[in-house]
Parts: structure tokens; C-alpha cells; sequence
């Protein structure tokens, strides 16, 4: 069986990191992570990341406590690159090859993101990771995962979350809340869905780039996710 896709942006929540600690990175989802990501790379896949950094800071909740708007984003956009090293770090303790690029530059710890070097990377077999979001506040880290798979080319943003899919209502709240396994990008603005913010979506839409939204706290999860397996929701035109 061949892999449905040869090069997709593998979108990681900074939340999820979390593990079940209240702050930070859990050694065991990070480690998970990276034997996951490391089934992919063996089936021939070009794999590209976005990691966020909600567990360890937003811009939002900052400002909430006074925290300068554009401040907190560059101290949200900081926080993910310590999640693009630690992800790195854990991704060559088992034998995989990484680049860190960040959106704002820091050549003592990580290349400068340059489009054509990161697909050099990829297509070496190498993983990418792209730090600091987008580089810019007042955006997200689903905006910088969309922007990055179109520049790479990708053939899917795979959105790793909490949950299984997207729902029409909380499936949290709402046991009678029904998954969806295809979803337009429209019906996700229209409707609101929680799937991603509305201009990682319309990135998405304007440039026909699938999304795929599952749950990569079970392991395994992310390499069937590769093979083409119906196990979340995919969000198309
Ligand atoms: N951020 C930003 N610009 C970007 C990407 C991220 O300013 O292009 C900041 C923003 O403050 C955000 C934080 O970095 O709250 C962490 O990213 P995000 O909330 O997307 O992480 P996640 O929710 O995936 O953990």
C-alpha cells in the first residue's frame, strides 16, 4: 500500500504538548509525537511542521492580563520555536534528520526560513520544522501551517488535535453532536465550525489545500492518516 500523499504540513496544537501537566511539555506526548512523525518519514513521506505554542504563551490570554498585544504575539511566536527545538530534539534522539526554520531570525539556534532550502530539506528526506508562526502578530500558528504547506506545495494541512474531527456542535458539551468526515471550507466559515481561525481557512479555500483534523493523542493515528485512512474530518471545496 502506497501513502496518499507524498508531502504533507503536519499542523501540532502547543496545547496538546501539555500532555495532562497544567504548563509546558510533557516528555511523554513529545516523544509520542516524534515516533509517530517517524512512521511517516519511513513510508517515503515529505513531512513539514507547524508547531504551536499555547502551552506555553498567546498572544490573546496575555493581553487579557495587560500584556501589550503585539508584545504577547512576540512572546507567543518565541514560544514555538522552544516547541520547534524540544519536537527537534526529540525527533534526532531516534534517528530523524530535522531542520528548524523560524519566520524571525535566530541563526544561532535555527536556519532563516527560506522557501527553497526547506524543500531541499524535504526533499532529502529531511524533516522541516518552521518556528515563530507566520513572523508577523496578530495571526496564528493555523495561519502560518497554511501558509507554509501552500509555499511548500504541500498535499494536505493534517490538523493534530484533542479530538477525533469536527462536530457540528461541542461534542464535549453536546453528547447528540454529530462528526462530520467531509466538510466544505464554506460550511466551516458559514457555520463557524471550530476547526481552524477564518483566515487559515480561506487560505486554504483560495488555494484548494484540504485540511484533515484528527486526533493524534492515539498513537498510530498519524501515519494512517498518511496511508489515506478515514479516520477524522477532511474539510474541501
Ligand atoms: N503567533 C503570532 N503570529 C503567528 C503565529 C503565532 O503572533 O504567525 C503568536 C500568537 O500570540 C499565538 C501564539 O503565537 O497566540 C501561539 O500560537 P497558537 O496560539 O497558534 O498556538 P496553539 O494554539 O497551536 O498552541
Amino acid at each position: 500500500m502506497k501513502p496518499a500523499y507524498k508531502k504533507v504540513l503536519l499542523k501540532l496544537s502547543g496545547e496538546a504538548l501539555m500532555g495532562d501537566q497544567a504548563f509546558g511539555i510533557s516528555s511523554e506526548v513529545i516523544a509520542s509525537y516524534a515516533r509517530q512523525i517517524k512512521e511517516v518519514v519511513e513510508l517515503g513521506v515529505e513531512v513539514a511542521i507547524v508547531i504551536g505554542g499555547g502551552n506555553i504563551f498567546r498572544g490573546l490570554s496575555g493581553a487579557e492580563q495587560g500584556v501589550d498585544r503585539v508584545t504577547g504575539d512576540h512572546m507567543g511566536m518565541l514560544a514555538t520555536v522552544i516547541n520547534s527545538l524540544a519536537l527537534q530534539n526529540s525527533l534526532e534522539q531516534i534517528g530523524v534528520q530535522t531542520r528548524v526554520q523560524t519566520a524571525i531570525e535566530m541563526p544561532k539556534i535555527a536556519e532563516p526560513f527560506i522557501k527553497r532550502k526547506a524543500q531541499r530539506h524535504l526533499e532529502k528526506g529531511r524533516v522541516v520544522i518552521f518556528g515563530a508562526g507566520t513572523g508577523n502578530p496578530y495571526f496564528t500558528t493555523d495561519t502560518a501551517a497554511a501558509l507554509r504547506a501552500i509555499e511548500m506545495n504541500a498535499d494536505a494541512v493534517v490538523k493534530a488535535t484533542k479530538v477525533d474531527g469536527i462536530y457540528d456542535m461541542d461534542p464535549v458539551k453536546y453528547p447528540e453532536a454529530k462528526k462530520y468526515e467531509r466538510v466544505t471550507y464554506t460550511e466551516v466559515l458559514n457555520k463557524d465550525l471550530k476547526v481552524m481561525d477564518a483566515t487559515a481557512i480561506s487560505l486554504c479555500r483560495e488555494n484548494n489545500l484540504p485540511i484533515i483534523v484528527f486526533d493524534s493523542l492515539t498513537e498510530g493515528n498519524i501515519k494512517k492518516v498518511a496511508m489515506g485512512e478515514n479516520i477524522g474530518t477532511t474539510v474541501v471545496e
